[in-house]
């Protein structure tokens, strides 16, 4: 990597970020495509986001992604907001340009990109469950719904969250989707299984080796797609849904492609997705298909 006069700065900020995995495919997609910008991980404490963001413009960035825990509060310290980031009121990306900072939410897209693309599962019509109320939840929540599906089930071991969640939901799109919430002990039920065409797993159980299953893979039905968006291992969920011969697909996906959507807002060129892959194939062999 050359860094010159010219070199333009992007990066991202979260606390912690030192697991970041963006910094080494964004990096191999510059270098891959000849732009010459670099990406540098930025630990940003929570007291110090409105300083961080004021720094985009002072240094001249062309912009960065936003990760936890700051992808809500960040929309108070914006110039302008896409309609996307405002309904899902989370920002992962924001743009630097003609002297305005714009925020961006390109998980939902990554989302259905990842689980159209690779997985091969068409949304429309389709009945969804997700499991978690956090961040990933809505960001996939809304764009499961403007993909088409029939009906969106939410559950979530804090039950209030999913009331918000499904509130917010309901706010936007009433006419266009049923939207029911599921009591979380009582997920693990064949009315619900059975009666479900796609399930994710949006909450953070799956991260680390000793996490339990929040499903009983026993009432999954044959034709149910598995996503889980957790992307640092395979899951108990994905190995058991692999087990059982389902279609599923891990979180590596989404995690590309919504970085190869902030690539493109920041480039307006189309993102080297293979190479992105690759990169993170070469350091992570564990776990990349
Ligand atoms: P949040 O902290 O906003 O939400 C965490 C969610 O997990 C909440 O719904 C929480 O429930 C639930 N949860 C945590 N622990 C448990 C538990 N022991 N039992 C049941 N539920 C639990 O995080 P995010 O939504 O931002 O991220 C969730 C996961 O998604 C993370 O692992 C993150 O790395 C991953 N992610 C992956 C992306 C990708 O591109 N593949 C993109 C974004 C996120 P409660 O409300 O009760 O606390």
């Amino acid at each position: 990597m050359k860094i010159s006069g010219k070199t333009k700065i992007v990066g991202i900020f979260g606390y912690p970020v030192t697991h970041s995995l963006s910094p080494l495919f964004q990096n191999a997609a510059f270098k891959a495509s000849g732009i010459d910008f670099v990406y540098f991980p930025f630990l940003v404490k929570p007291g110090d986001l409105e300083m961080a963001v004021k720094s985009i413009k002072s240094l001249n960035m062309a912009g960065v992604n936003v990760t936890i825990p700051h992808k809500k509060k960040v929309l108070a310290y914006l110039d302008k907001v896409s309609p996307e980031a405002k309904m899902v009121e989370a920002v992962n990306t924001i743009c630097y340009r003609d002297d305005k900072l714009i925020g961006y939410n390109t998980d939902g897209k990554g989302f259905i990109s990842s689980l159209t693309g690779e997985g091969g599962f068409d949304p429309q019509r389709k009945r969804a469950l997700v499991l978690g109320a956090g961040g990933a939840a809505w960001a996939i929540s809304f764009a499961l719904i403007e993909a088409g599906v029939r009906r969106l089930s939410i559950t979530n071991r804090t039950k209030r969250k999913a009331e918000v969640l499904l509130n917010h939901l309901t706010k936007f799109f009433r006419d266009k989707c049923e939207i029911m919430l599921v009591d979380f002990d009582k997920v693990n039920s064949s009315t619900v299984m059975n009666n479900i065409d796609l399930l994710i797993n949006a909450t953070s159980v799956g991260m680390h080796p000793e996490d339990p299953l929040l499903v009983n893979p026993e009432l999954l039905t044959p034709h149910t797609f598995v996503y889980d968006v957790i992307y640092n291992r395979k899951t108990k969920l994905l190995k058991a849904a692999e087990e059982k011969g389902l279609p599923c697909l891990g979180g590596l996906g989404m995690l590309i492609y919504q970085g190869a959507y902030s690539f493109e807002i920041w480039t307006h060129k189309k993102a080297p997705l293979k190479k992105m892959r690759d990169a993170l194939k070469e350091q992570r062999k564990c776990f990349v298909t």
